[in-house]
């Protein structure tokens, strides 16, 4: 059984958006559930923190921190349509990327063997200089700037909420040390994410985009990640793996027009726990984005903590993995 460093706080809750906004604190206090009855053991509890000025500002214009700092105390802000901030926005923020950076160090220093951040606002469409889509800073941007910054020399984030991961891309464009890979529904928010998008100057190549249409299941999904993200992820051979994990690609999502299940996920994740194990020791951090159904949720954050804890070994093959699943059906989990 494999050690897995898990955050969550109810501190997160303290965001609050406009009402009827799908981002809501419902969501934290659902993953606050799951998380005090986890249903696996190797579970290394992990707190969050602050993030530091600097941290936020390594993948930040100075301008966008200002525009964030500046709700704080202030009853609302609207930054666009879909973003907003309370009094306590700010701090949340700051909480939900440090969050993000003590699980990635709790994995990075071995006190735990992969990690789960289920942290609100989420990140991924924080671009450089822009709020936008419920994120206000990148969280799991943030992260990979700072494994680079502590001699982490390839991070590798692979994106596969069903929203394109906009910011990621665009704070990564020219990286060559950082990867995004993203398997997303298009035509959707934002827009962005096509095939042809694939990075510029020291970072062609690195970033590769897999629009999907509306209404595929966890068949298409996993042959996606066996074609597609799998050799990419092996020529690109990181040294630590992120994931940008939405579940608003389960079948029940209010925002999505996707079909994927508990059991797709827990394909997903074996995939991606393989090429950690290939490159990176294992070091693998899940990093939460979207996913609205609540029940859809919790399918799906159970599915990656039940999956994260596979025997460690060389490899862990297909068929180990798919053999312990085969178990848990037949005692009728
Ligand atoms: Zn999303």
């Amino acid at each position: 059984m494999r050690s897995t460093a898990l955050l969550v706080d109810a501190r997160f809750t303290a965001h609050v958006n406009g009402p009827g906004d799908p981002e809501r604190v419902e969501r934290i206090e659902r993953l606050l559930r799951v998380a005090e009855r986890p249903e696996r053991d190797g579970i290394v509890r992990v707190a969050p923190r602050p993030a530091l000025p600097e941290e936020i500002l390594a993948v930040h214009a100075p301008e966008h921190y200002e525009r964030v700092a500046a709700s704080a105390g202030r009853p609302f802000t609207r930054f666009d349509p879909d973003t907003t901030a309370c009094a306590a926005s700010f701090d949340v923020a700051r909480l939900a990327a440090g969050g993000v950076l003590e699980v990635v160090g709790t994995v990075l220093d071995g006190r735990a063997q992969n990690g789960v951040a289920l942290v609100r606002p989420p990140g991924h469409h924080a671009e450089s200089n822009a709020v936008m889509g419920f994120c206000l800073f990148n969280n799991v941007a943030i992260a990979a700037a700072w494994l680079r910054r502590r001699g982490v020399a390839r991070v590798l984030i692979v994106d596969w909420d069903v929203h394109h991961g906009n910011g990621t891309q665009e704070i990564f464009w020219e990286s060559p040390d950082v990867s995004f890979l993203s398997v997303h529904q298009h035509p959707l928010y934002p827009g962005t994410g096509l095939p042809t998008e694939t990075g510029a100057g020291e970072g062609a190549g690195a970033t590769l985009n897999v629009p999907l249409p509306a209404g595929c299941g966890d068949g298409e999904y996993v042959e996606v990640f066996e074609r597609i993200v799998r050799p990419a992820a092996d020529r690109f051979a990181p040294d630590f793996v992120l994931v940008s994990a939405g579940f608003d690609t389960h079948r029940d999502d209010p925002l999505g027009g996707m079909q994927v299940t508990g059991a797709g996920y827990r394909e997903l994740t074996r995939i991606l726990l393989e090429i950690a194990d290939r490159h990176a020791g294992g070091s693998i951090v899940f990093v939460l984005e979207g996913g609205y159904d609540l029940d859809g949720l919790e399918e799906g954050v159970r599915a990656v903590l039940e999956t994260l804890a596979a025997p460690t070994g060389t490899t862990v093959s297909a068929r180990e993995v798919r053999g312990h699943e085969t178990e848990n059906k037949e005692e009728g989990t």
